[in-house]
């Protein structure tokens, strides 16, 4: 029997109704001859509930009694599922991420996984029941409990098919795949039948809905992963390795898989330091310390000896980013600084673009036409992006969904 991990993000899941229906799709997979594992986000906007009540009672909450708050929403999903399909007639069990034999790290609010302890998972299977896991969470090696960040329980859907050797992992949510483009944003976008690991990668970082991290889990172990809606039956998106493969033969398809786009970006530019060894460390290095994460870099020389810096980072960083920049300007001796919180990214993706010439000046061209202005470039080999205005990211998408012709399907 081949066992099936299916994933129910918190949507999926936000009232009796709702959890019912998930019921009699664990079923219906169930009775099609597989073992199923499933694991639940929290109901609806439950995290932000949980939140929200901790910010209305502590400014700085201690970040272990957070996690440990956070976890019960994915408790109260899986315990009302495990109710819900016995209430169908069938066996089922609902497992804490500790009880899942789920270890991690012991960075509250970001844990990683550290090892899976399946035994618990296969027992239950194996007396032939559908096993309920909490999403989201783990426990130390010192029992406290831990949450892996948001989103995590797509993380650990990947991670028990992989600790299991799982057929497939499927992750159910109110959307029915990935598409070219962000349909808000691009009407016409098409959903994609597969794509690659690392394509995925790249989009899930940049903007479409998926975990990156249960999409680096997955490469790495080789886990299929099904992307598809709870609400419907179409087919979804099939995210494996044989995708990155099919992108690579030949001329058989436009080599620009999709475009991912994000509109929380902020830029900080410190102006006019002396073009010296140690300039970059001795800002970045204060900036990790702060805990800001920096995304896209660019150091431009001037003719004077002097160098502006400039990069980007969250919105939701750039005031601590912001506090970091100043003091340091100030030692360096810099003309000062400038800051923009309205920029988005806005990236084409594909394996087949390294190999092949022309994408990048493709895209210029299409931007151009536009008159989008491109405020900074960077690349990955298997990815192109620009900054630019925020309010230009619609406009952005759709000029390169056409230059690109991404409406025409995959051959
Ligand atoms: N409930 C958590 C969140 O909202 C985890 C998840 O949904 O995957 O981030
Ligand atoms: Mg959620």
């Amino acid at each position: 029997m081949a066992v099936i991990v299916q994933k129910y993000g918190g949507s999926s899941l936000a009232d009796a109704d709702k959890i019912r229906n998930v019921a009699n799709r664990v079923i219906r997979t169930q009775d099609s001859g597989n073992q199923v594992v499933v694991v639940v986000s929290a109901m609806g906007d439950t995290t932000d509930e949980l939140l929200g009540l901790a910010h209305n009672i502590s400014e700085k909450p201690d970040a272990r009694e957070m996690d440990v708050l956070l976890s019960t929403g994915e408790l109260v999903s899986c315990t009302l599922m495990a109710m819900a399909l016995r209430g169908m007639g069938r066996k089922a069990i609902s497992l804490s991420g500790a009880q899942a034999g789920i270890r991690t790290d012991t960075s509250y609010g970001r844990a990683k996984i550290a090892g899976i302890d399946p035994r618990r998972i296969l027992a239950e299977l194996e007396r032939g029941n559908v096993v309920i896991v909490a999403g989201f969470q783990g426990v130390t090696e010192d029992m406290d409990v831990t949450t892996l960040g948001r989103g995590g329980s797509d993380t650990t859907a990947v991670a028990i098919a992989a600790g299991l050797g799982a057929e497939r992992c499927e992750v159910y949510t109110d959307v029915d795949g990935i598409y070219t483009a962000d349909p808000r944003l691009v009407p016409h976008a098409r959903k994609l039948e597969e794509v690659g690991f690392e394509e995925m990668l790249e989009l899930a970082s940049y903007g479409a809905k998926m975990n990156p991290r249960s999409i680096e889990i997955g490469m790495y172990y080789d886990v299929p992963i099904l992307v598809a809606s709870s609400f419907t039956d179409r087919p979804g998106t099939l995210i494996h390795r044989g995708a990155d493969m099919n992108a690579n033969v030949g001329e058989i398809r436009n080599r620009v898989r999709g475009i991912a786009t994000d509109t929380n970006v902020a830029k900080i530019t410190m102006l006019g330091v002396k073009d010296r060894p140690g300039i970059a460390a001795s800002l970045f290095e204060p900036l990790a310390e702060a805990d800001v994460s920096v995304d896209v870099i660019v150091q431009n020389a001037g003719e004077d000896g002097t160098t502006d810096m400039t990069f980007t980072v969250e919105r939701a960083d750039l005031d601590r980013a912001l506090e970091v920049v100043e003091t340091v300007a100030k030692e360096l001796g810099s003309r000062g600084m400038v800051s923009a919180g309205n920029l988005a990214k806005v990236s084409i993706v594909g394996t087949g673009m390294q190999d092949s010439p022309g994408y990048a000046a493709r895209m210029f061209r299409a931007l151009a036409d536009k008159s989008i202005n491109i405020d900074m470039i960077t690349t990955s080999e298997i990815r192109i992006t620009c900054l630019v205005d925020e309010d230009r990211v619609a406009d952005a998408s759709r000029a390169l969904h056409d230059a690109f012709q991404l409406e025409q399907p995959d051959s």
